[in-house]
């Protein structure tokens, strides 16, 4: 046996109890970790016993709990033991992802996975799929389709001819996270070519607005209509249904970022906030986020697979062909890559259809009572009440500097290791982000995290 693996597995396995109970936030700055961490590489090597146990001291201090289930800022979810173990097990086999031929075992697992989740999310059986590093890249991915089918679909063959000088496409998008705007960068579709549709008051796009929007260009015109499912701020879902349709009818490419709010498909209860998402030609969703499996795991789906295919696949001389298998080379933006669907395969079936339901309800049942607990606190506000599991709040000033007391309050709270809430500015004023996307998270983490914010509040005064 290596002791060092056994080492390893020890202090990841006490790191990820200590959880429970120990810190959350931050507690050394950039110039202790480097006093740490910035060792001359040395000339002759290390035992590995020592290099590991050095690696977990030194590092530790510089490690944000974001597992933790107190840990309610972005939406980054948590990891389970049993995808912990199979990501474990991922990089001992280490395997080249890029191919059958490659990797067999691997190649069939994503195709198992694939089918499970187009299944567990309620996507159309005939979608192709790609294992990818986030839901940025699944953006890439998908979207690289779009471009790839409408172009074609206008006499532009955008793989040979690239994008100068052709038809233009335009996009036309409601609430949107960065990352959309970076992957049509990628794609050389820039700003110029983004026109902001109208919400309401619930951050969801208007499909009036949709409609004008669309009516603007003539059919021929490519156009894509960007869509989300649960945004960032509220988890506000666009209205799917009425929206494809009246897109499809004007020969748009409907692209779905459902990074998070996907997952609500999954449940019985909450599957009704993404009716009509079938109806869409893409889709991109996260792993590491709502399903608790380790980074880096995203997914995208695309209901046009040779578009799909001929946006992604290379021909190489080296590649050794097998039939009725899926290379994985084809579909993917990466050549090597990381056999990342393993994690995924094991969080599945250790969750089970109900385990990913109950879960995905139960973090929307503590952001709704986070939401409201905050609320009756003095001085809080609650800004939007949680549609799933996103909400905000803030913190009124007697003096009436409502942003300050806030980024206060939420100072507070993340200096005393307690609890970790994030801020952002919406709708022109400083708010904080109550997030909850872990199966960690249970009732005492709630009242926990709740007596966090009542003290931060006492502290900051009025
Ligand atoms: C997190 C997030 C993304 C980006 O996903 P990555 O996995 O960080 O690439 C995109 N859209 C939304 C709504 C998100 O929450």
């Amino acid at each position: 046996m290596h002791p060092e693996l056994e080492l390893a597995a020890r202090l990841a396995a006490e790191y990820y109890d200590s959880l429970e109970q120990g810190r959350i936030s931050l507690e050394a700055s950039p110039d202790e970790l480097r006093a740490r961490l910035a060792k001359d590489l040395p000339l002759e090597g290390i035992p590995a016993e020592q290099v590991i146990r050095e690696l977990h001291e030194d590092a530790l201090p510089g490690l944000l709990n974001s597992a933790a289930g107190r840990f309610f800022g972005w939406v980054i979810g948590g990891t389970t033991p049993t995808a912990i173990a199979a990501d474990w097990l991922t990089t001992t086999w280490d395997q080249n992802a890029a191919a059958y031929a490659c990797a067999p075992s691997v190649a069939i697992i994503e195709e198992v996975v694939g089918e499970w989740l187009k299944d567990l999310l309620g996507l159309p059986e005939q979608a192709s799929y790609a294992f990818v590093t986030g839901c940025q890249m699944a953006h890439v991915t998908a979207l690289a389709a779009a471009r790839h089918h409408l172009l074609a679909e206008r006499g532009w063959p955008v793989g040979e001819k690239g994008m100068a000088g052709s038809p233009p496409i335009r996009v036309l998008v409601g609430e949107h996270h960065e990352t959309l705007l970076r992957a049509r960068r990628y794609l050389g579709i820039g700003t110029a070519a983004v026109t902001q549709v109208a919400i309401d008051e619930n951050g969801v796009v208007m499909p009036e607005a949709m409609a004008a929007a669309l009516a603007e260009a003539p059919p021929e015109h490519p156009t894509i209509v960007s869509l989300a499912a649960g945004d960032l701020n509220r988890g506000a879902f666009d209205p799917f249904d009425v929206i494809c349709d009246m897109a499809h009818s004007h020969g748009a490419w409907v692209h779905v970022d459902g990074a998070f709010g996907l997952w609500v498909a999954a449940s019985p209860r909450l599957r009704h906030l993404a009716s009509g998402i079938a109806k869409a030609d893409s889709w991109a969703t996260d792993a590491h986020k709502w399903l608790n499996v380790p980074y880096d795991s995203g997914v995208a789906f695309v209901a046009h697979p040779e578009a799909h295919r001929q946006a992604m696949s290379i021909p190489a001389a080296y590649k050794v062909e097998v039939e009725d298998v899926r290379d994985q080379v084809d579909w993917n933006p990466e050549w090597s890559r990381r056999a990342r669907a393993i994690p995924l395969y094991a969080a599945l079936r250790n969750f089970g259809r109900r385990g990913v339901a109950d879960m995905v309800e139960r973090c929307c049942d503590h952001a709704a009572e986070l939401v409201q607990r905050i609320g009756e606190l003095p001085g809080a506000e609650v800004l939007s009440r949680p549609v799933i599991n996103q909400g905000l709040v803030r913190f009124l000033d007697a003096g009436g500097d409502h942003d300050a007391r806030t980024d206060a309050v939420i100072r507070g709270i993340v200096e005393s290791g307690e609890a970790w809430f994030g801020p952002t500015t919406w709708n022109g004023m400083r708010v904080m982000r109550v997030s909850v996307s872990n199966h960690r998270t249970g009732e005492e983490d709630v009242a926990r995290a709740v007596a966090t914010v009542r003290a931060a509040l006492e502290q900051a005064g009025r």
